[in-house]
C-alpha cells in the first residue's frame, strides 16, 4: 500500500529547518582571498579615514587669511617655500605671504587652512619660486579633511555581509591582512537513481545524464559553501545506506537527490530510517517538489530533494541556501522577495502553492515575471534564463495574467 503522507505548509517546512541552528564557525583568509566570502565579524573603524586634512588637488598650500581682498585688481604674491608629494609631509612653518606646492594626498602643512589649485595661479621666478592669486582662497577649499570619510569608532560592516570589492578595498584601509570570515560548510552531495550516467560517460538506452548533482554543487558554491562529491548511487538500499553512512563523518549537511518519493525504489525513506536520522517532514504543499525530505541526524541535517531537475533546484533555494546562509552568520539569509506583475495565465487551481521558474524584467519602473520556460518539475531546460521563482499560492482559483504576484529573486541571475 502506497504510504499517505500529510503535506505541511511551505513556510512551515522553512521554519523547521531554520529552527534546526546549525552553528557557524569561523576562521581567517588572506585579503586576496576574501572577496565574495562572509564577514564573521562587524567592522568598526579604528581610526579616522582621512587620518589627518589632506589636500584634494594639486595646488599650492596657504593660510586663507593671506587672500583676504585679494582679486584680478589686487592679486597676491607668494612665496613657494617648499615643495611635497603625497606621502611626504613638510617640516617647515608657514608664514605670512608664503605658501608649499602640495599634490594631491599629501598632508596640509600646519600653518595652512586651504589649498588653491595649480589651474588657478600663475607661477613666476628669480631666484625664489613665487604665485600670484587674483581671488580670495577661503578656509578649508581644496582639502580632504580627517574623518570626513570615516569617524573612529564607526560601524562600517555586519557580520554575515558577503564581502565585495568595495568592502576588500575598506579591509585594506583599516589593516586587515587576514579577514576574519565564516568557514564554509562543508555540504555532501549524492546523486541517486540506477538510471544515472556520470557527465563524462557514453549515452546508452534508457538512461540520462546525473545532471542534478552538478547543478546542486553550482547552487552550493553560489550559497557560499563548499560542496563535497561523493558521486552517484544506484537505487540498492546496503549500498546506499553504507556510503551516506561513510560520508556523514566529514561534512556539515548533505544532500541527496532523488529516491524520496513513494516508488518502489525510492530507498531514501529506508536509509533515513536505518541511519536513525529524524524526518522533519516528507511532503510539503508545494509544487514543484512537494516529496522534498528533511532530516536530521547527530546535529547535521540530511536534504533529500527530488529527482526532477526543476524540483530539485526550487527545493534547494527554498531549504538548503537559508540555512547555509545562517552558517555563514547572515542575518537575512533568505532570498529577496518583490512584488511583479504575472505576464501568462495559469488557469487551473493547485492546492499547492507552486514555484514558477521565471524570466523576470523591469519596464518603466514596474516587475513583470512570465514563465522561464515549461512549467513541468522534470524540465531542466525552465532553468537557464530562469532570475525568478513566482509564488503562486495554493487555493481554488487560478491566476491571470495582470494580477499581481510575489516572485522570489534568485541570486546573481539578473545581468
Ligand atoms: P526520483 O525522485 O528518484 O523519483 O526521480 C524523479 C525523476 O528525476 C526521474 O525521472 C529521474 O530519472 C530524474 N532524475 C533523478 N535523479 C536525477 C539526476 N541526478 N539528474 C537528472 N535527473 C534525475
Ligand atoms: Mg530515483
Amino acid at each position: 500500500m502506497v504510504e499517505r503522507r500529510t503535506p505541511l505548509a511551505v513556510e512551515k517546512a522553512i521554519e523547521k529547518v531554520m529552527d534546526c541552528k546549525l552553528e557557524g564557525k569561523k576562521e581567517y583568509v588572506s585579503i586576496f582571498e576574501s572577496c565574495d566570502r562572509f564577514l564573521a565579524e562587524d567592522i568598526k573603524a579604528d581610526h579616522d579615514i582621512p587620518r589627518f586634512d589632506r589636500s584634494a588637488y594639486d595646488g599650492y598650500a596657504l593660510r586663507s587669511k593671506d587672500s583676504a581682498g585679494c582679486s584680478e585688481d589686487n592679486p597676491l604674491q607668494l612665496e613657494v617655500i617648499d615643495e611635497i608629494g603625497a606621502g611626504y609631509v613638510s617640516g617647515k612653518s608657514v608664514g605670512k605671504n608664503e605658501t608649499v606646492r602640495i599634490m594631491t594626498g599629501a598632508m596640509l602643512p600646519k600653518d595652512c587652512d586651504t589649498v588653491v589649485m595649480l589651474e588657478d595661479v600663475v607661477e613666476s621666478s628669480d631666484d625664489k619660486s613665487y604665485i600670484t592669486v587674483t581671488k580670495q582662497v577661503h578656509k578649508g577649499e581644496n582639502l580632504s579633511f580627517k574623518g570626513e570619510d570615516v569617524k573612529e569608532g564607526a560601524f562600517l560592516v555586519k557580520k554575515g555581509t558577503k564581502i565585495n570589492p568595495g568592502i576588500v578595498a575598506l579591509l585594506a584601509t583599516f589593516g586587515y591582512e587576514q579577514v576574519p570570515v565564516a568557514k564554509k560548510p562543508r555540504i555532501g552531495v549524492f546523486a541517486t537513481g540506477s538510471e544515472l550516467l556520470e557527465v563524462d560517460e557514453g549515452l546508452e538506452e534508457g538512461k540520462i545524464r546525473n545532471s542534478n548533482a552538478y547543478m546542486v554543487m553550482a547552487q552550493i558554491k553560489q550559497a557560499g559553501a563548499e560542496a563535497v562529491y561523493f558521486g552517484k548511487l544506484a537505487d540498492m538500499l546496503e549500498e546506499s545506506y553504507e556510503a551516506m553512512k561513510a560520508s556523514l563523518a566529514d561534512i556539515d549537511i548533505l544532500i541527496t537527490t532523488g529516491g524520496v518519493s513513494v516508488g518502489d525504489f525510492d530507498l531514501l525513506p529506508y536509509i533515513y530510517e536505518k541511519l536513525g536520522a529524524e524526518v522533519l517532514f516528507n511532503k510539503i504543499a508545494m509544487r514543484p517538489g512537494s516529496v522534498t525530505t528533511i532530516a536530521s541526524l547527530d546535529g547535521k541535517l540530511l536534504f533529500g530533494l527530488s529527482g526532477n531537475p526543476s524540483a530539485c533546484f526550487v527545493g534547494f533555494e527554498l531549504f538548503a541556501r537559508p540555512i547555509i546562509r545562517t552558517m555563514l552568520f547572515s542575518d537575512e539569509p533568505h532570498l529577496k522577495t518583490s512584488s511583479a506583475i504575472l505576464t501568462a495565465d495559469f488557469p487551473t487551481a493547485n492546492a499547492f502553492t507552486r514555484f514558477i521558474r521565471s524570466r523576470t524584467v523591469l519596464e518603466e519602473g514596474i516587475l513583470f515575471a512570465g514563465p522561464s520556460g515549461t512549467d513541468k518539475s522534470s524540465i531542466v531546460s525552465s532553468l537557464i534564463n530562469a532570475n525568478a521563482l513566482t509564488v503562486l499560492p495554493g487555493g481554488k482559483n487560478g491566476y491571470k495574467a495582470g494580477e499581481r504576484v510575489q516572485v522570489i529573486l534568485l541570486e546573481g541571475n539578473f545581468n
